[in-house]
């Protein structure tokens, strides 16, 4: 059975074409943040037609209801990533229930088979483009850092931000190039198999608190939120910072990527992307609640302050 969001449907029907015999089915109401009355609805769908197998093509909501379909099934999935997110590579499923995000982390998640073309990339527009590759880095970030990072893992981390760093601003200014694209692509694979191996600290939590509070777009919040968490982690962790800046080729790597943000047209400010400002204190209060590991201290005042300058795009500090 092939799953898409409503804005794929075409790709799924022809991949559904393509399937001949195999294909039984087709769901395509995927949708952000995995909501369970959605899988529900998917789920109908995989008894009343059969399906053995889920081919889910798109990007993270996409492969998000693949996986969920999954840990309620057994199914295999085979994912195509149409997006940098990179949870294809992982076993955690983040889903909404009565409103509020859970992740599971568990085997049974991990999709079976991943197949990556590059051609299915080239039709991401400018800014879904910028915002995913900033998300993939973000994993990479965080796996520098990582209470249980490795050397193997920190290699990977520091390649996929390297190639990243370069690809993205020839993609914005270049959507269909497809030798930055493989490129990109690659680099997004690094960075989910980073997120799918190591533990991930602040960053991702306060963007997981943010998009589960407000509904915030997840890619953007990911572009705006990393730099501010960089500069807060930094005294902290030199040896990150060190690899950080060889593999961007700056010596101030939150610098670096609030810059690198703009120039690829994203915005800076979390009020620019849905988040009202009397949303700060929640926002801060939520984060101090079963905080993730995190090299620096997470002290709530610090992280309001964190909060304040990411709403109003100032850089960071
Ligand atoms: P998305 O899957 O929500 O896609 C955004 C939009 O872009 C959708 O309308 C989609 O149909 C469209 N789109 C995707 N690929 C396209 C293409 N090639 N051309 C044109 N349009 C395209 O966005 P995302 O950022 O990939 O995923 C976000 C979701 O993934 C969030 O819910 C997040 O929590 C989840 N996620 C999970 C993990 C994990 O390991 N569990 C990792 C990363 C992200």
């Amino acid at each position: 059975m092939v799953l898409t969001t409503p804005q794929q449907r075409q790709d799924g029907e022809e991949l559904g074409i393509r399937l001949g015999s195999c294909f039984v089915g087709a769901f395509h109401g995927a949708t952000m943040h995995t909501p369970e009355e959605v899988t529900e609805r998917a789920l109908s769908v995989v008894r009343d037609r059969r399906a053995d197998c889920i081919v889910s093509l798109g990007g993270g909501s996409t492969i998000g209801l693949g996986k969920a379909i999954a840990l309620r099934t057994g199914l295999d999935q085979l994912c195509i990533p149409t997006t940098y997110a990179g949870s294809e590579m992982t076993a955690i499923l983040g889903e909404t229930r009565r409103g509020i995000k859970t992740t599971v982390r568990d085997r049974a998640v991990l999709p079976e088979t991943v197949i990556y073309d590059v051609n299915l990339t080239a039709s991401l527009p400018p800014g879904l483009t910028a915002s995913s590759g900033m998300n993939a880095m973000a994993h990479a970030v965080e796996a520098l850092y990582a209470r249980d990072r490795n050397p193997v893992v920190s290699l990977m981390a520091a390649e996929g931000i390297r190639v990243l760093v370069a690809a993205l601003p020839v993609l914005v200014a270049e959507p269909d190039n497809l030798s930055a694209r493989s490129d990109a692509l690659y680099g997004a694979w690094l960075c989910g198999s980073c997120l799918g191996a190591v533990g991930m600290a602040l960053h991702h939590k306060i963007c997981h608190v943010l998009g589960g509070a407000f509904n915030l777009p997840h890619a953007e919040t990911h572009a705006i939120v990393l730099p501010h968490v960089i500069a807060y982690n930094a005294p902290a962790i030199p040896d990150a910072i060190e690899r950080l800046a060889k593999a961007i080729g700056a010596s101030d790597p939150p610098r670096r990527f609030f810059d690198l943000a703009q120039q690829l047209g994203l915005s800076a400010a979390l009020k620019d992307v849905g988040m009202p400002e009397a949303g700060i204190e929640p926002a801060a209060d939520l984060v101090m609640q079963s905080s993730y590991w995190n090299p620096a201290p997470v002290e709530r005042d610090a992280i309001r302050d964190v909060l304040a300058r990411a709403w109003n795009g100032d850089p960071p500090q």
